[in-house]
This record gives C-alpha cells, structure tokens and sequence, in this order.
C-alpha cells in the first residue's frame, strides 16, 4: 500500500464544489487500487484574502510544499475584482507556480467522439493527418511556464514612446522542458514536435539546438519541428498529425488556447504544471506539480450545482499520472468519464454537443460526479 499526500486548494466559486469531487475519485481509486492519499487542505485565492488579507499566506505555500502534489479548484471573482494587482486572487496562482518551481504546463485537447458536435471543424479536416484516417484529434501540448518572454527584462525608454520585453531562455530551461515533453511523448503515441520561430529568433534558434541534441537521446519518439506560425495554421487544417508539442512560453499560451477551442467546453479541460518529467517514467520518487481545470472560478453558475466538474475530475487523473506515475489508475479515471459520457449524461455546457440522434439527459454537478464515481467503484 502507498501514501501520498496532496495538498488541495478548493479556492473560491465552483472551485469547491469541483474539487470535492475530484477528491471522491481519488479516492475511489485508493480503495480500488490500494492507496492512500492523505489531504492537506489550504486557503488561497479570494478565501484567503478574506481570512487573512493576503492571496497566497506564506503557511499555504510552505504547506503545499510539503506534499507531494497540488489539485486546485480555481480562484478569483467580482468581489476581489477592485483589489490592487498585487493583491487580486490570481497572485496566488503566480507564486504557487514560482514557488513550487513548476516550470512545465501540460494541457491535454482531445476531441471526445460524444462530444464531436462541439468541435468546430469537419471531418474531413479532422481526417487529415490522423494516422487512422478517423475524425479526431488528441494531443498535448506542453508549455514552458516559467522563462521566456513573460519573465524576461521588460521596461520603457525615458518618454515612454518606446516599450521592449525578452525573449530569454538558457540551454538548462530549454532542455528540461523537453525532457518533459519527451516523458510524456514515451507515454502516448511517441510524437514530439517542438514549436519555434527558429527561421528569425534567436532564442529559437537555441530551442531548435538543444532540442536536436536532445531527441538523440529519445530514439523511440518521433522528432519533428514546425515555426509557430505553421502550427498555428496546421492546428486548424489537420490537427490529428499532433501528439506531444513542446514550445515557449508565449507560443505555448497562444497555441493551447488555440487547441482547446477544438474540443468543446472550457468545463472538460485539465491541466497540470509540473516541477520534472513527472512519474511517467517510473520515477522514485512523487513529482509535485499543480493539477488544476483550465476554467475559473465561473462566479456566475458558483453554488448552483451546475458546473462541469470533469475538467477537475480529469485533472486529478493527470496528478495519479504524472506526479505519483499511477497509470492505470489515470487510465481507470479516464475510462470512467468516457463511461459516464456514453450513457448519455451531460451537464449542461456540454449537452446538445453530440451530434443528431443522440439521447442526452441533462444532469447536474454532483449527480455527473457521482456517475463517475459508480463506474469506478464498479456499481
Ligand atoms: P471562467 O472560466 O470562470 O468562466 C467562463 C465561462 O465558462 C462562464 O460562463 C462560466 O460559467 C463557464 N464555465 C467555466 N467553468 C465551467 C464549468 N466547469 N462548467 C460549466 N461552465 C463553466 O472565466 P471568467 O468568467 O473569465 O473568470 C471568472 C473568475 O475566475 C475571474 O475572477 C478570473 O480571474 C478567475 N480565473 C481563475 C483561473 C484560475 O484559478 N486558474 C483561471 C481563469 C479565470
């Protein structure tokens, strides 16, 4: 039997309703597989401003940092929305992704064939480059989260009619990611293509080196390499060429909104940041990183039993995968949202996505949690 401990952070709107779920499955899965997984739970975000006027205490992070892995709900909404940047409810996600060094944000865009209706591209183009020749994409891309463009000097002439941001990234930056990438390339269909604009950047240009001395070290995955600008255009034209991109931080932000229109619901995309390579290739030891649904806190649905909880309830999937290299057990969760999916249940930002003649029925967030939960528990 295996422990391991998780620090939860529900934080504010639907983020505890979301997250109390996806604590169910976990849970479920230590009683099925045989594991413990003990929970700390932490203020962050508004809930915290308002106990303790600050959006990340210092006691959360030393807390987090204790455990061996991060699920996060979401923060922020109208009541902090006056507050000073430093301040606002999302300060927290920034020094919890510092402070926890995750420097590697995966977010996975599938398309679910029970929610084909809700991609907006036909078949024929979901046909080409999908080595299947079926109408589906299911990629990942993983995004630098912690240099580039976004933490490089930035800064204004003495007029202010003149403004500059960096571009900087060293070898050992690049390479980690890549190492990243490659880990979970090993897990999927052994696919990498590195995104650069190595044709005019510099910094590309060492992406572009340091990833073909890389790739020599990963035989088995597939090495390819596209300028942003064609990915951007191929993610449209024929997206299911894609298995695993691995790119800047500015392009990865781009590119992963990009991707995740492809798919439907903001209510079914899981993401999870992480601080190494992650347990995917059998690591010893846990790797932390923060797993977290790519939505907010949707202050506007909060305490209605509403909300989608599958992106959180997928995200807790990709923590059994990637921090604790629980991979069946990822597996087992997936299967049993596709389960619940299949029977026809669909809260109601994903329903009348599933094309003609399809039986829907529209159900809330607890009774969707609960359909994967009996699956799981085999019921
Ligand atoms: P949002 O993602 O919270 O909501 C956008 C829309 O999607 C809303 O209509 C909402 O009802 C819907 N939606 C979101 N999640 C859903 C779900 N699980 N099921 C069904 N519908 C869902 O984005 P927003 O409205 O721009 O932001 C609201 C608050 O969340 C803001 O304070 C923002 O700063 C914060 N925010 C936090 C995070 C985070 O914690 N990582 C991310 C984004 C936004």
């Amino acid at each position: 039997m295996s422990n391991y401990s998780i620090a939860l952070v529900p934080g504010d709107g639907i983020g505890p309703e979301v997250v109390s779920l996806a604590v169910d499955v976990l849970d479920a899965v230590g009683d099925k597989y045989g594991h413990v997984f003990n929970y700390v739970e932490l203020i962050a975000g508004g809930k915290a401003i308002d106990l303790t006027g600050e959006p990340l205490p210092a006691e959360t992070l030393l807390a987090a940092k204790q455990c061996d892995a991060l699920l996060l709900g979401a923060v922020g909404g109208p009541k902090w929305d006056t507050l000073p940047g430093h301040l606002r409810p999302e300060r927290a996600l920034l020094g919890l992704r510092s402070g926890l060094g995750v420097y590697a944000n995966l977010r996975p865009a599938a398309l679910l064939p029970q929610l084909r209706a809700a991609c907006p591209l036909k078949d024929e183009v979901l046909i080409a480059g999908n080595s299947e020749g079926k109408p589906d994409f299911d990629l990942l891309i993983v995004r630098e989260l912690t240099g580039g463009l976004y933490f490089g000097e930035r800064g204004r002439s003495a007029d202010g009619n003149v403004a500059f941001d960096t571009e900087t990234y060293s070898k050992a930056e690049i390479e980690r990611v890549l190492r990243v990438g490659y880990s979970a390339a090993g897990l999927r269909r052994k696919k990498l293509c590195v995104v650069d604009k190595a044709n005019v950047l510099e910094s590309s240009r060492l992406w572009r080196e340091v990833s073909r001395e890389i790739a020599k070290e990963y035989p088995g995955i597939e090495t390819s390499y596209l300028y942003v600008d064609n990915c951007a255009m191929q993610l449209i034209r024929a997206p299911g060429q894609f298995d695993v991109i691995v790119t800047s931080n500015l392009f990865g932000d781009i590119l992963s909104d990009e991707a995740s229109v492809l798919t439907g619901s903001i209510g079914m995309l899981a993401s999870a940041s992480l601080a190494g390579s992650g347990g995917a290739q059998g690591a010893a030891a846990p790797v932390m990183g923060i797993y977290e649904p790519i939505h907010g806190s949707a202050p506007d649905i909060a305490g209605q039993d509403i909300a989608n909880p599958l992106a959180a309830i997928l995200s807790a999937a990709m923590l059994l995968r990637y921090s604790f290299g629980l991979e069946k057990e990822a597996v087992a969760v997936e299967a049993a949202v596709n389960a619940a999916l299949d029977s026809g249940l669909r809260t109601r930002d994903i329903a009348g996505r599933s094309g003609a003649g399809n039986t829907e029925k529209i159900v809330g967030t607890l009774e969707m949690g609960k359909a994967v939960l009996k699956v799981l528990e085999g019921v």
